[in-house]
């Protein structure tokens, strides 16, 4: 469809370690429109950062795409060589990672780096550049940006650092930002503030954005759609609402446990999900989630459930979902059509 700006399917990714194959991601669909932005969510292990890290053509050595589609506008680009995907980079899609300081090189200026991006994909001269960067910076809310446009990055704090690599990331004003964890190192008040900005440059540039987050509760905010990974594969998609208010797989119900509720005066303790996640060099046959769901059955350990629709884009692999699943106490089954591995609209 031509309003799909990405379209990702059957996307498998595995490292090949000396120890064996680690499948990290194990048949993941999902698509994008323009403008549209989506949460990832899940445990560290899920593969939800190696989904991000393959949509970009960034996987390190020994990860490769093993198997799959990635359109981007409609045009593949797990096939494309390194010079091609380089260009993407920097035009169309953009990354920021969790650790700026890690992005961002402290031997030259903020100001030289914001310029780097322009100048390597726009047809401008310097003093555009610098004019554009200095324009950037105060779009991402850093104050006197004629002069902070000179500093290195030490002379910048945690959340000026994430604000100067959006910056970099937006230069270009790509069509996809993915953010694989950019709150996660900074404390609670910047952490809204870079989500509030994340908001509003969404709303002013309209370039979709991917969120990857551990953390269920920064992306009911930003993001209008939710995906929830688990041992290398989506438990469930929905919009924020289908997946606060109606989640239908148990391992999103978990996650929700751990989650603070901001309404609720009670002091609530957050319950951790017991148990570690699957090995994925040799993952389970059923569910993945079988060894730690409070419901499993029989059929979970042998079968891998497939995706039951539960409405409208909302789709959740569990079989407590089939029409013959036993009655449980504390899972709300309304019986819903069963539908393929594939993406639900
Ligand atoms: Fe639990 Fe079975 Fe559903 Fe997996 S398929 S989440 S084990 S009930």
């Amino acid at each position: 469809m031509a309003d799909k700006l990405l379209e990702v399917k059957n996307l498998k990714t595995s490292f090949f370690t000396h120890v064996g194959e680690v499948q990290a991601v194990r048949g993941v669909d999902f698509d994008l429109k323009a403008g549209e932005a989506l949460g990832i969510v899940g445990e560290s292990g899920s593969g939800k950062s190696v989904t991000s890290l393959s949509l970009m053509q960034l996987l390190q050595y020994p990860g490769t795409i093993k198997e799959g589609s990635i359109l981007f506008e409609g045009d593949e680009i797990v096939t494309k060589s390194v010079k091609e995907m380089r260009r993407i980079r920097g035009n169309d899609i953009a990354m920021i990672f969790q650790d700026p300081m890690t992005s961002l090189n402290p031997v030259y200026t903020i100001g030289d780096q914001i310029m780097e991006a322009i100048l390597e994909h726009q047809d401008v001269t310097k003093h555009q550049a610098r004019e554009k960067a200095i324009k950037m910076l105060e779009l991402v809310g850093i104050p006197s940006p004629e002069k902070r446009i000179d500093n290195y990055p030490h002379e910048f704090s945690g959340g000026m650092r994430q604000r100067a690599m959006i910056a970099i990331a937006l230069s270009c004003e790509p069509k996809l930002l993915i953010a694989d964890e950019p709150t996660t190192a900074l404390d609670v008040t910047i952490q809204a503030q870079i989500l509030e900005l994340m908001k509003e440059l969404k709303e002013k540039i309209n370039t979709a954005i991917i969120l990857i987050t551990h953390d269920l509760g920064v992306v009911a905010d930003l993001c209008s759609r939710i995906i929830v990974m688990y041992g290398g594969l989506i438990m469930e998609e929905g919009t924020v609402e289908d997946i606060f208010y109606e989640p239908k797989h148990p391992y999103t119900m978990g996650l929700l446990k751990s989650v603070p509720k901001l309404n609720n005066d009670k002091r609530e303790r957050l319950v951790p999900i017991d148990g570690t996640p699957p090995d994925l060099i040799k993952p389970p046959t059923g569910c993945p989630f079988y060894a730690r769901c409070q419901y499993s059955m029989k059929i979970c350990q042998e079968q891998q459930p497939p995706f039951f629709s539960a409405g409208k884009g909302h789709r959740s692999a569990c079989w407590l979902m089939h029409e013959d699943a036993p009655k449980v106490e504390g899972y709300s089954k309304t019986f819903k059509r069963e539908v393929s591995h594939g993406t639900t609209d």
